[in-house]
């Protein structure tokens, strides 16, 4: 990489250097504390997650008494949902816990509670969205391919009202990220763009995306609706309330990652063969983080330390808070910025952000 892009502060080459040796001693340090501990962590989790899903369901049930039961059954499904997919799905997806080697808690095994294919989430995301993170033309999760979030971006009129398609992609959002490998690789519209790598082909990705969401469209609004069949109506209101809490909670979590305000973009050709420190300065300047308490960090699957995850993405993710110390301390002494805030601070910078791109310039 020649030079880090205009809009970023500067970094020496020795700086550069520094920054890859002592986040390289950072992962290498925590690497070797590796074991017992997280195997536990893990399975604790799943246990809780488990219990959550089931008794969701089974108040749902209560709905035959009082209506009244559906508020904490869908609370506790929606809970179950969003560890699922936070905590355990999207980091056994990342290889996290590969270590352990688990029947299926591994990252070619685990099969996750959402509409999106793990394989194709595997491609799109751990490959795609951590190597080229916010490189303009490269990092398609900046902005979706449906958000102008930065002046990179030609405006066009349907930005004027891109707060409202932002709003609609958070309620879909299982959908969106389901459907986002499809829209890539221009599998139902557009033209098809033969820079991209393909890895797969279009009818996998096709059986992929019907196959797993008829799955989870079956497994919620027809099996568990006719298994409870005197209230077959409320499960299926309480299942889609479910997902719906899930989408905005992790559509909210990734927003408050990535698109905060002081969120720093690239250009390709200023990444054209960038060193190790390069590599890591990047995936500094293109995260966010939010503080909170322990059970916040857990419910964002450790996304609060988006920007520890970006440096050490296949690190166990609980040990992110304890990692961001240090980071912390890095950043500062080089002179990094170091994106934090409170939950909703960073929330309101995301939406001031969409605003702000929505108008010319
Ligand atoms: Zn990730």
């Amino acid at each position: 990489m020649k030079k880090i892009a205009m809009t970023t502060p500067p970094l020496t080459e020795e700086t550069a250097q520094q920054l890859a040796a002592e986040l390289t001693a950072l992962a290498q340090q925590e690497k070797a504390k590796l074991g017992a501990a997280d195997a536990r962590y893990l399975l604790k989790l799943v246990q809780w997650q488990r219990i959550f899903a089931i008794s969701g369901r089974l108040l749902m049930l209560g709905c035959f008494w009082s209506v009244w039961f559906l508020l904490p059954a869908v609370l506790l499904l929606a809970l179950a949902k969003i560890i699922d997919n936070m905590e355990i799905g999207h980091n056994v997806l990342h290889g996290q816990y590969d270590f352990l080697q688990h029947r299926y808690l591994n990252s070619k095994q685990f099969e996750w509670d959402i509409a999106c294919d793990a394989k194709s989430w595997q491609r799109t995301h751990n490959f795609e969205h951590h190597t080229y993170t916010n490189i303009i033309g490269q990092d398609r999760d900046f902005g979706y391919g449906l958000l102008r979030l930065s002046s990179d971006f030609r405006w066009r009129l349907r930005n004027l009202w891109q707060v409202l398609t932002y709003f609609m992609l958070s309620t879909l959002f299982q959908w969106g990220v389901s459907y986002h490998e499809l829209a890539g690789q221009r599998v139902f519209f557009g033209k098809k763009k033969h820079d991209r790598n393909t890895q797969v082909t279009d009818l996998e990705l096709k059986r992929a995306f019907f196959g797993k969401g008829l799955k989870q469209l079956a497994k919620d609004y027809v099996f568990f609706p006719l298994l409870c069949w005197p209230v077959f109506g409320w499960v299926l209101l309480g299942n889609f309330l479910a997902n719906l809490i899930r989408n905005w909670w992790t559509a909210t979590v990734i927003f408050c990652g990535h698109f905060t305000e002081q969120i720093y973009t690239f250009k390709a050709e200023d990444c054209e063969n960038e060193s190790r420190g390069q590599w890591f300065y990047r995936q500094m300047l293109g995260s966010s983080n939010f503080t909170g308490p322990r059970w916040l960090h857990i419910l964002t699957g450790h996304l609060s330390c988006q920007i520890e995850h970006h440096l050490f993405p296949d690190l166990p993710a609980w040990r992110y808070p304890e990692l961001a110390k240090q980071v912390q301390q890095i950043a500062k002494r080089h002179g990094i910025p170091y994106n934090t805030g409170s939950f909703a601070s960073q929330y309101f910078s995301v939406l001031r952000r969409i605003l702000r791109y929505s108008l010319p310039g």
